[in-house]
């Protein structure tokens, strides 16, 4: 297929937790409101003067000293976030808002706390905690409301004067919106048999708005689309097409190691992904704005935080959901080594969607930089798409 035009712009963007548009945004006089977990929520961290964006570490290598403060038991991606702390890879910041999706994220971020990673030199930078719900449920929704209002909208008042009105949530849900439609718009196209955007390119483009400030990503986003739509796809079939789904993946060389291998990850769900991070948030005028988005992050997370019934089974059934209206053939379930939340996650969901869902799936462990077990990974996925092979020859692969 034509090479797309903004590709290695991205992908350049993608090098770097300080990227070029972080920059040019922080050259107009714009707030970086830095934050952690996708339990948080976007939208608030995009206020008047104010632009998202999502910590990640990009070509990690070494972790020693985090591993230092934090242990080797702890999951590599919260060890690679803060050895990129201490190392100053976020100076960029304004602040860091970091919600306690699981304890390991917030063990890395009382050290960039303690350790004044990102504070130096700036009296109004803040650090806060956001306590998160275990139940996905009204009083969970109520929860989120107070720990937004204390540890999000009141500090970014207070410290840098953003505006917090609910007209500027709502501006912020707008823009928030305009994004996740054009990813989404990007991600239908994934359902093709012949699919004009291939899995890789896709997830260069998504991680993106995550790690970038959306109001300077959102024509660039526009004009791949257009692209794509006007472009001529391979007719070269992939061999299977796979669900992906899991930890947190802010490493898109995974995306490209798993294609090469015959497979096109047609869906996905897993933190910094498409499902939900990049569903649109609804919005009415009948009730305030705050609440409205709360709710949407609460009672959409597909989060292993949550753990009332309704969201344990729930979790599965939104992951054979996605995998039917995508076509895949099996699905791929993937943690960061020792994270916590998707170990149990992890080895019920497998389970359950190949028992009582039929699907073939594929579960593994893998390290935050893949570039240091590609093998191994290939190793895996080549003998996932062959069994799946196989069982299509045998009359189709989900039983
Ligand atoms: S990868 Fe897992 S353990 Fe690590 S921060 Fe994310 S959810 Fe927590």
């Amino acid at each position: 297929m034509r090479d797309l035009k903004h590709l290695t712009y991205v992908e350049n963007l993608l090098q770097e937790a300080n990227n070029e548009l972080i920059k040019k945004a922080k050259a107009e006089g714009k707030i970086c409101a830095a934050f952690l977990c996708e339990n948080t929520p976007e939208p608030l961290m995009n206020l008047g003067n104010a632009f998202g964006v999502r910590l990640f570490a990009p070509n990690t290598g070494s972790m020693d000293i985090a591993t230092y403060y934090m242990t080797s038991f702890l999951c590599e991606n919260s060890r690679a976030l803060l050895e990129r702390a201490i190392e100053g890879g976020y100076n960029f910041a304004d602040c860091l808002v970091a919600p306690d999706g699981c304890t390991m994220i917030n063990r890395a971020a009382e050290n960039m706390e303690l350790l004044h990673t990102m504070d130096g030199g700036k009296d109004k930078f803040f650090y806060e905690n956001m306590e998160i719900a275990l139940k996905a449920d009204d009083n969970g929704v109520e929860l989120m409301k107070l720990q937004c209002i204390n540890h999000i909208l009141n500090p970014l008042n207070k410290n840098y004067g953003i505006d917090i009105s609910d007209e500027s949530i709502r501006k912020a849900v707008k823009e928030h919106n305009e994004i996740c439609e054009l990813v989404m718009a990007l991600s239908e196209l994934r359902k093709e048999e012949y699919p004009r955007i291939t899995a890789y390119e896709f997830a260069v483009f998504c991680l993106a708005t995550y790690v970038c400030p959306k109001y300077l990503l959102k024509d660039i986003l526009k004009e791949t689309l257009e692209e794509v739509k006007n472009r001529t796809p391979d007719d070269k079939k992939y061999r299977v097409r796979v669900e992906l789904v899991g930890s947190e993946i802010d490493d898109v060389e995974l995306l490209r190691v798993i294609e090469e291998c015959g497979a096109y990850v047609c869906c996905d769900r897993y933190c910094f992904g498409t499902f939900p991070g990049r569903v649109p948030i609804p919005m009415t005028d009948d009730e305030d704005a705050l609440t409205q988005v709360c709710r949407h992050y609460v009672m959409l997370s597909q989060c292993p935080r949550y753990m009332n019934m309704e969201k344990v089974y729930g979790r599965k059934q939104y992951v054979a959901d996605l995998a039917e209206e995508f076509g895949a053939d099996g699905i791929i379930y993937q943690q960061v080594n020792f994270c916590d939340p998707w170990a149990y996650e992890k080895l019920l969901g497998a389970t359950m969607l190949e028992q009582d869902y039929g699907y073939p799936v594929l579960s593994v462990n893998r390290p935050y930089n893949i570039a240091s077990s590609v093998g191994q990974m290939r190793t895996r996925v080549q003998a996932f798409v062959e069994s799946m092979e196989i069982k299509k020859i045998q009359g189709g692969a989900k039983k």
